[in-house]
């Protein structure tokens, strides 16, 4: 093995650390897990019932690379409908959300072109941006996570291809206010950026209905997926929708990568959009609303409104310090610095049972006065 067969731009890419958090997980004993954001109920019965028959009915070959026309209509006539007067917007079945916003970057940077991203932004955002060539521009929105659309102008160059904007947001659980999402997408149409919205939690908004840019931009290029609403994060179905143009390409380079979504899941699928998720997102809010109420006296926190996770500043040390004695307590945390410049917060998933979330709170309690 020769060292120089590894690409200069692997360095550039760490090993996560809610990886690291996790593989630490496998040596506690019973350990009270509040550092993955995945839901912690299983997939509902009928869209498993549904891979199931889609196996039994030998579903499993490739599918056309777009994805089977039933889920992406169903979708489609969905989208359409809340937004109504964009006829030239397409879809296509990605592998995951993380699977279209590869597609879209590869299909939209030359190299060195700029992408803003919101600080904390998700993990994923700065590895997948370096992988397609081009160079993460980070927006700082320390320290109410808003983001300041002036900022935003500011960083703005000639190289500028793209804004990625999350909300919900992961990790800080922000939901961005209406008005902010729409003086971003005019911003976006006005400097002929393109503006890509990750609507992966749209489910999990819990104070308010969801808002997506798209409604000010119609060439906004929205990301979503099965992962969380539903619990299928290991299954693997995600969709992208937005200018036909750009879709077209997106299709392009699935064909020649990913070839198509799991060709059961995207059945699967059919029955998981009509699933309704009232309760799921009944019981998240009752989990948030909880965890608020017992840590708001001894943590400074932004009220999470959206997806399930929660960004408190650390009362002492940084947040890599902090979270290390969670550890010795048998609590995982995440550091902020995994989703930041900043080591000055924790990210914490509530998507637990009641009864792990209780544990954590007691821990949580106890290193807050140390
Ligand atoms: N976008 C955000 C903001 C996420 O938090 C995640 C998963 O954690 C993803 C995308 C990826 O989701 P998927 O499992 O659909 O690839």
């Amino acid at each position: 093995m020769h060292e120089q067969w590894i690409a200069d731009k692997m360095k550039d890419i760490e090993v996560s650390g809610i990886r690291k958090v996790f593989d630490l997980a496998a040596h506690l004993k019973d350990p009270v897990n509040l550092s993955i954001g995945q839901p912690h109920f299983p997939v509902p019965a009928p869209i498993k019932e549904a891979a199931k028959r889609a196996i039994d009915e030998d579903r499993n070959g490739y599918t056309v690379t777009q994805g089977i026309p039933e889920l992406r209509a169903k979708i489609l006539a969905d989208v359409r409908k809340e937004h109504p007067g964009q006829p030239d917007r397409e879809l296509l079945l990605t592998s995951g959300t993380s699977g279209g916003l590869v597609l879209a970057l590869c299909c939209v940077l030359n190299p060195g072109d700029e992408v803003i991203i919101f600080d904390p932004y998700f993990v994923m955002y700065p590895h997948f941006i370096t992988m397609a060539g081009g160079r993460s521009v980070i927006v700082d929105t320390y320290p109410d996570f808003r983001i300041d659309v002036a900022k935003v102008a500011a960083a703005i160059t000639p190289r500028t291809k793209a804004i990625i904007v999350n909300s919900p947001a992961n990790p800080t659980g922000v939901v961005y206010s209406r008005e902010t999402l729409r003086d971003l997408a005019l911003l976006a149409r006005e400097r002929k950026v393109l503006l890509m919205s990750d609507e992966v939690y749209r489910a999990f908004c819990y104070d308010g209905k969801f808002e997506s840019p798209i409604e000010f931009n119609e060439d906004t290029l929205v990301f979503d997926g099965f992962s969380k609403a539903y619990g299928m994060t290991g299954l693997r179905l995600g969709f992208a929708h937005g200018p036909r143009r750009l879709i077209e390409e997106m299709i392009k380079l699935q064909q020649f990568s990913y070839v198509c979504a799991p060709s059961i899941v995207q059945h699967a699928g059919i029955a998981a959009w009509d699933y309704d998720t009232t309760e799921i997102v009944a019981d998240y809010k009752r989990k948030r609303d909880r965890l608020v109420s017992s840590l708001s006296d001894c943590y400074e926190l932004n009220s999470p409104s959206g997806a399930f996770y929660m960004f408190p500043k650390t009362p002492w040390g940084t947040g890599s310090d902090f979270v290390a004695e969670a550890i010795r307590n048998n609590l995982l945390i995440i550091p902020g610095k995994t989703f930041s410049r900043h080591d000055t917060h924790f990210r914490i998933s509530y998507a637990v049972s009641d009864a792990m979330l209780d544990r954590g709170i007691e821990i949580l309690r106890k290193l807050a006065k140390r």
